[in-house]
């Protein structure tokens, strides 16, 4: 089955122009990682590709393109639960370039169980968002915390 709101990601996924809608709230860490999301984009139009066969081809059915799926670019996703201070919890989904912000950068190099386990030691942390997408902009880590330091 594929992921409604994964697939509402891909729309937005390029779309930097959409400023509308977004809050900052800070956080004392994330509280469960839902799930970790690997994708293929579209050579076109770099929207998520929606892969239905095991065939090497796909089509985009945002662009109506056709092409290779080995030469499509690979992506991560990952789906969080944030606590706000008011005890509300929000699902958020962050993308690869905010991931990798946090990640000093080395996103490719990290398997799924690493990235969760990053993404879960994080403290302080200050997030955008978009209201309506749920999808996180920026991430800003309020203090810097080394990741092997032993919490009181
Ligand atoms: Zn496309």
């Amino acid at each position: 089955m594929e992921d409604e709101t994964f697939s509402e990601i891909a729309v937005e996924d390029c779309d930097d122009a959409r400023k509308l809608g977004e809050e900052v709230f800070e956080i004392d860490n994330i509280l469960s990682v839902e799930k970790m999301e690997h994708f293929s984009k579209c050579v076109n139009c770099t929207r998520k590709l929606v892969q239905v066969t095991s065939e090497n081809i796909v089509q985009c059915d945002r662009c109506g393109h056709s092409m290779r799926l080995s030469q499509c670019e690979r992506s991560i996703m990952a789906k969080i639960v944030a606590a706000q201070e008011d005890g509300q919890t929000v699902r958020l989904m962050i993308r690869k370039d905010v991931l990798n912000t946090i990640l000093d950068g080395g996103i490719n190099s990290l398997g799924e169980g690493e990235i969760t386990k990053k993404l879960l030691m994080l403290r302080n942390l200050k997030l955008k968002y978009n209201v309506q997408s749920q999808i996180v902009s920026e991430i800003n880590l309020e203090s810097e915390i080394n990741l092997e330091q032993n919490f009181d």
